[in-house]
């Protein structure tokens, strides 16, 4: 199960996007240098094949990035989103919190942006979580590597290939995206208030406090921002749960949103108790005249965390959840143990949970749960990013224990389409090296392999979220 492989995989061998394939995947571009046998390379060219259904990403719309500053250091600082992966490492190697904040401001001198990262670089260029901006600086820009001989002509080529037309064909022609699922976070994108853009379809939140909707955990101002929302007076719980009877009409007309998302592991601990609806009545009837705080609260988000998912059910859409490892600094990791959610799972058998990122490090205890609840699903987006041999390990597991119809695999889970490009490499050379194991010892055949690469790369989800409506 060690994983030599991948590490050649990111070797600085130079390509660039003249040479790529263009075509669905990566290619032989992406084959580590060395002998293949035979197997691998036959597994790997099925793999490629597969025109991936991304189950989780935060891409911004080609308007908004065409208007973010997303240079290198946006790459390296935070390629997933605000105060996430790379960054993570980041601060954990000990970057201060002021360098982070002026290594962001993109009116301060590259050179000295440059000269308060590279010490930190330096310390986190290995963990998996830098690789896919690597990869995306070789095959991409055709860079070899990113140090500080490099870093000022990958800048000028990150910052020159911002034009319309490159976000496609790197998310959908070479990272073969066919659809991805959007869970919109951080900015207002107002593109998408006409709906999400082609190859995409979205996840609805009711428990962000950054957006609208946000049922879950409101204060005053979000509830009156929800009575204005949807036209009506909100005084009562009863006013609360029409008008997110209404939210979920809303999301159903619309079409386009084929689940929920949730990511509360960080912000507080996802055990929901059952509140009593009196208790729940009480403590909303406190929201609207004070300010409260988080503990007093939190018996009301639990009986609204159960409106939430009696209603996902109901309607048919899957409830995405984020559990184990909390990207940024700082966060508690027991908040987010698959364990936790065990008595939603048993009291909304209707309702079907996708729990994401393969609960890392909790992986023991969700296969447990995958394996003995018929509702409740594994997503291994983001895994290969934590770790690419920790990924290829549990997938191996996996496919062992749980039945393959409850794996999903792929999620780029970024805001820029290079770093979702790069786990996309990462993630079919995973599942590649994976494959050709199992048929090496037997416990799969070759043809058995291409099948299981085409379910848990694509099939499973198409099914899972009823994606056959928009391929
Ligand atoms: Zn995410």
């Amino acid at each position: 199960m060690n994983n030599p492989g991948i590490f050649l995989l990111i070797a600085p061998v130079f390509f660039c996007l003249a040479l790529s394939p263009g075509r669905s995947g990566a290619s032989e571009a992406f084959t580590p240098p060395g002998p293949r046998p035979d197997l691998y390379r036959k597994i790997k060219a099925s793999v490629d094949s597969v025109r991936l259904i991304d189950t989780h990403e935060h891409q911004v719309t080609e308007d908004l990035w065409l208007k973010q500053d997303m240079d290198l250091f946006y790459w390296i600082v935070q390629p997933w989103g605000f105060t996430q992966n790379t960054d993570s490492d980041l601060l954990s190697a000990g970057m201060p919190e002021g360098d982070w904040t002026f290594i962001m401001d993109s009116k301060n001198a590259p050179e000295e942006r440059w000269a308060r990262l590279a010490p930190y670089w330096s310390a986190t260029r290995y963990t998996s979580y830098a690789q896919p901006v690597r990869i995306a600086a070789r095959v991409i820009h055709g860079v070899p590597d990113i140090n500080d001989s490099t870093w000022r002509e990958l800048n000028r080529r990150v910052i020159d290939s911002r034009k319309p037309g490159f976000r496609r064909k790197v998310l959908h022609e070479m990272a073969g995206i066919d659809l991805l699922i959007l869970d919109k976070i951080v900015w207002v994108d107002s593109s998408l208030a006409a709906g999400p853009p082609p190859g995409t379809v979205m996840v609805k939140r009711f428990d962000d406090f950054t957006l609208e909707d946000n049922f879950v955990q409101p204060g005053r101002e979000d509830i009156q921002a929800i009575a204005a929302r949807y036209g009506v007076r909100i005084e009562t719980l009863d006013d609360l749960l029409a008008s997110l009877d209404k939210a979920f009409e809303e999301i159903v007309r619309r079409g386009y949103y084929v689940g929920l998302k949730s990511a509360l592991a960080y912000d507080r601990i996802i055990r929901f108790e059952d509140t009593p609806r009196q208790k729940a009545e009480k403590i909303f009837a406190e929201i609207l005249t004070r300010p409260m705080t988080r503990e007093e609260r939190r018996p009301f988000e639990d009986f609204m965390m159960h409106q939430v998912v009696r209603r996902a059910g109901k309607h048919h859409l899957p409830l995405q959840i984020h559990t184990g490892c909390q990207l940024g600094p700082g966060n508690d990791i027991t908040n987010a143990r698959p364990t936790l959610l065990l008595n939603l799972f048993q009291k909304y058998p209707q309702t079907r949970f996708v729990i994401f990122h393969g609960s890392f490090p909790y992986m023991g205890e969700l296969t447990a749960i995958v394996k003995n609840y018929p509702n409740v699903y594994l997503d291994m987006c983001l895994m290969p990013v934590f770790s690419v041999s920790v990924a290829k390990e549990w997938l191996h597991k996996w496919l062992e224990t749980l039945p393959v119809n409850k794996i999903t695999f792929f999620g780029g889970d970024c805001l820029f389409p290079e770093g979702a490009y790069g786990h996309s490499v990462i993630a079919r050379q995973i599942v590649a090296e994976t494959l050709t194991e199992k048929v090496e010892s037997g416990y799969l055949s070759l043809e058995e392999a291409r099948q299981v690469a085409r379910l848990i790369l694509r099939d499973n989800a198409i099914k899972l979220y009823s994606l056959e409506r928009f391929l």
